[in-house]
């Protein structure tokens, strides 16, 4: 998989490139992130990005001609059409069974707004689907584009280590995952459930699927609706 980020801040990104599952996701070649700075696509002196909105208000928007050429230049090095996608707090919000779908991408290209956001016109004319992390709002895209690229790293096949690692976390089959333990079975005279203790498999995934339901009744009701 491709990820194509484009920002006017790139070196925010390597605290999340550069570290733990992502970084070892690149260095295996599973995952291929670049990294584009907006200011590269000016065509003035200043490496200017934004201006005023027409009409008056507050803040600054990101012009629409550096984000074109950005993006065209992207495709121009690419034979399939890439996903974009905007993100914004506009947007679908991201859960995992959208994570899942995106993960299904070739190639993505995302782009982090900023200041008051992007011209209108990016969104109409490039963007096939905007993408909110929820539901307030943040200075930038940037720490959302970070967000997506974590979720869909570790979805691509081959990154975990232990694929069951997948199969077994929370919002699989609408529910929350089980409560975890590890050693010392004692902690301060607070003790690990004795099932898991046992050996038992059967009656260990009884007892985990037990609490995944009882978890996810108390914390996410909603889940269990759907
Ligand atoms: N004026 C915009 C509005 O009211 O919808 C908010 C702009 S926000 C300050 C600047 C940029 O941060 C956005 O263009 C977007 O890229 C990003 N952003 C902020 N909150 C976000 C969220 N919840 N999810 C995804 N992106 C977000």
């Amino acid at each position: 998989m491709r990820i194509d980020i484009i920002t006017i801040f790139p070196k925010m990104f390597s605290a999340v490139l550069d570290e733990s599952i992502v970084k070892r996701a690149q260095a295996k070649g599973k995952v291929k992130i670049n990294v584009y700075d907006l200011r590269d696509y000016t065509a003035d002196k200043h490496r200017k990005v934004d201006d005023r909105p027409f009409g008056g208000g507050s803040g600054m928007v990101i012009c629409a001609e550096p984000v074109f050429r950005a993006v065209k230049s992207i495709m121009r090095t690419v034979r399939r059409k890439p996903h974009v996608i905007l993100l914004c707090p506009q947007g679908k919000k991201l859960n995992q069974a959208i994570a899942k779908k995106l993960a299904k991408n070739n190639h993505l290209v995302l782009i982090c707004g900023h200041y008051e956001g992007i011209d209108e016109r990016v969104r109409q004319k490039l963007v096939d689907e905007e993408i909110s992390i929820g539901d307030y709002v943040l200075t930038g895209g940037e720490l959302p584009a970070m967000v997506l690229v974590d979720a869909l790293t570790r979805l691509v096949p081959g990154v975990l280590g232990d694929k069951n690692s997948l199969n077994f976390e929370s919002f699989e089959g609408n529910l929350l995952e089980y409560p975890q333990y590890t050693r010392p079975a004692n902690f301060r005279n607070f003790l690990v459930p004795q099932v898991l203790l046992s050996g038992d498999h059967k009656k260990i995934e009884a007892w985990r699927k037990q609490q995944a339901l009882k978890r996810t009744k108390q914390k996410r009701p909603d889940l269990l609706k759907v």
